[in-house]
């Protein structure tokens, strides 16, 4: 059984590239674990990746198995890989692999992840890791580790984001409906970039989550698979070092929940301000080529009005509306005139 008290560092590479590159990593994870032994480890590669393109690389499939037995036999690290399909669970759980993943692109197909769950069952895995899937839906999350747990596995949930945004809404309904599992934080899928994941392992530290799935790679730039968001080993047990809480601390992160959830809203706010204007700016070059004056009274009013309907019924008073109508309106006709 996973334990939600209990801080688990999931660190690894996106994928198995080579058996050179799979040890080398692991050496340095198991390095950490010894100067920082008071969390549980566990080992990840990717050896078949659902990507993108069929143009990029795969996966190296199943012949990185045997890389991640050595793991375990000279590194003594459980290890866990992503599996898709049933057929890839026979083949994982065959070798010996400890966890299997289940990651956010088949998370978002029920169908799949029953199959996955069938699959698990009656086998000797140690657990399964549920990511979030692609698409913000809670509920679908919930119900593909409901899933896993009615064929008999122990279940984390693992919290990626959905394009690049965290979502932490739905990481919070998970946590509401489940505390009872551990909740990790993903924060090389869940921002795409390096340069975020310290910050996003200490707020999932204040958040109550019971620790990080990051992707360690020992040359992060030679990465054949997400190689922008990835760290060295070393890096890791920098984390380690001023990170992760050695127990995990729930019931009294609310306040940092509600801002968490804000601070998402402010920047979608922004950015769609951002996007609003860029489409005005398109609109001022079609004006200014046929003489047409940035400003029509007809065409604020029309807006304006709208918004103050919409307004009423979600509680924002009439002047609130007006103001902040008037401050973007002012704006977009600055960019247009
Ligand atoms: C991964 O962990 O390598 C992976 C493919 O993640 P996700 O499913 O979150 O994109
Ligand atoms: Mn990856």
């Amino acid at each position: 059984m996973f334990k939600p008290t209990l801080p688990y560092i999931i660190a690894g590479p996106c994928a198995a590239e080579s058996e050179e590159q799979v040890l080398a990593t692991a050496q340095g994870i198991a390095q950490c674990q010894a100067h920082y032994p008071n969390y549980t480890y566990i080992y990840r590669a990717g050896i078949w990746k659902p990507r993108s393109s069929p143009n990029t690389f795969q996966g190296i499939g199943a012949e990185g198995l045997t890389w991640l037995q050595q793991v375990q036999q000279t590194y003594h690290l459980p290890v866990a890989t992503e599996v898709a399909t049933p057929e890839q669970v026979k083949q994982a759980t065959e070798a010996g692999i400890d966890y299997l993943w289940i990651g956010a692109r088949t998370s978002a197909n029920p169908i799949a992840v029953q199959a996955i769950a069938d699959a698990v069952d009656g086998t000797k895995i140690k657990g399964v890791m549920v990511k979030n899937p692609v698409n913000e839906d809670a509920a679908l999350w919930l119900g593909n580790i409901a899933r896993l747990e009615q064929a008999g596995v122990a279940v984390m949930a693992i919290h990626r984001g959905c394009n690049h945004r965290p979502c932490w809404a739905m990481a919070y309904q998970l946590l509401q409906a489940r505390p009872d599992i551990p909740i990790l934080i993903d924060p090389s899928h869940l921002s795409g970039k390096a340069s975020a994941i310290a910050q996003l392992c200490t707020q999932a530290n204040r958040l109550g989550y019971s620790g990080w799935m990051v992707e360690t790679h020992i040359a992060p730039q030679e990465a054949l698979s997400d190689a922008q968001q990835q760290i060295t080993p070393e890096e890791l047990e920098g984390l380690v070092n001023r990170g992760v809480g050695e127990s995990v601390n729930r019931g009294s992160e609310e306040l940092d929940w509600q801002r968490a959830m804000i601070d998402e809203v402010d920047d979608d706010l922004w950015q769609h301000l951002a996007k609003r204007m860029e489409i005005s700016k398109r609109i001022g070059a079609w004006k200014k080529e046929r003489q047409i004056p940035a400003l029509q009274p007809f065409r604020y009013q029309e807006i304006l009005e709208k918004r103050i309907a919409w307004g009423s019924e979600h509680g924002l008073d009439k002047e609130t509306v007006e103001q902040i109508m008037e401050a973007i309106h002012k704006q977009s006709v600055r960019i247009q005139s």
